[in-house]
């Protein structure tokens, strides 16, 4: 029976669970790891793979119903709370990333993700949809916000499919989205991770006031005072921009 309080809709359409693990695209890493593989529907396809299969469950009847109906699946490929989980210590090396999430943590996954930008390479995930469209938002739009900025300036994002209600059991309250992150060079950031984040914060937290407004709070550096940037607001800065302007307000 599923738990509410986990975040627990499973799957019920094979074809699609399918489709999802096949949007990875298995080159460049030898391990996987599956968030909240529950009774395994996306479990089972990742073990047709060459790649090594890991996942993170918190369940443990879902853990124990795991290590019963696939074999393959021992004691040392299970993670447990994904959240709290240290990658590098857990992983020497890439490993990708795949999941239909438990949509309460959803954020918190996207943001783990990134802080560990080094291992993995690639993600292909479901979300809540609106949280999928957010992520691969573009500039302009009412989606476009933090998640998206952070997010793209590391993973290049691909909105993949929907998914209905309907396929799930229960049926969560709305639709899901399913995208995919692929890791681009990071190098345009160059170490000023803090201060970016610091930036689109503080600009998207008042996202209706231009930057010259919204950014007071953290004190903006003189030479970049007179900044074009400056008289838009955040949802007209691209990535790029924001990035640009990171590095120079940090070599001011
Ligand atoms: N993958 C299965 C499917 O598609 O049918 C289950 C998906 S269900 C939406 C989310 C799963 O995440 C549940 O099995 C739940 O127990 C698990 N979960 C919730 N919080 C978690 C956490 N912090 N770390 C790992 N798994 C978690």
């Amino acid at each position: 029976k599923a738990k509410k309080h986990l975040g627990q809709h499973f799957l019920t359409d094979e074809n699609i669970a399918a489709k999802i693990v096949d949007s990875l695209s298995f080159e460049n890493y030898s391990q996987v790891l599956e968030v909240g593989p529950g009774m395994g529907v996306l479990t089972k396809y990742l073990l047709d793979k060459d790649t090594e299969t890991f996942v993170a469950e918190i369940d443990t009847e879902s853990i124990d119903y795991l290590k019963q109906h696939y074999p393959k699946m021992q004691d040392g490929h299970f993670v447990g709370d994904f959240l709290k989980a240290d990658i590098a210590v857990m992983f020497s090396g890439q490993v990708a990333v795949i999941g239909n999430f438990p949509y309460n943590i959803s954020s918190q996954i996207l943001f783990k993700i990134i802080d560990f930008y080094d291992q993995i390479p690639e993600m292909v995930g479901m979300f809540q949809k609106e949280v999928a469209e957010r992520t691969a938002a573009v500039p302009r739009t009412k989606d476009y916000g933090i998640l998206s900025v952070l997010v793209q300036a590391l993973y290049d994002v691909t909105y993949l499919f929907t998914v209905h209600e309907n396929v799930f059991n229960p049926p969560p309250k709305v639709k899901s989205g399913v995208i995919k992150l692929t890791r681009n060079p990071k190098e345009g950031l160059a170490g000023n991770e803090v201060l970016f984040k610091k930036i689109v914060k503080a600009g998207f937290g008042q996202r209706r006031k231009k930057l010259s407004n919204s950014l007071k709070a953290i004190e903006i550096p003189e030479a970049v005072q007179n900044h074009p940037f400056l008289d838009k607001r955040a949802e007209e800065l691209s990535v790029q921009d924001f990035i640009a302007f990171t590095n120079e307000w940090k070599n001011a």
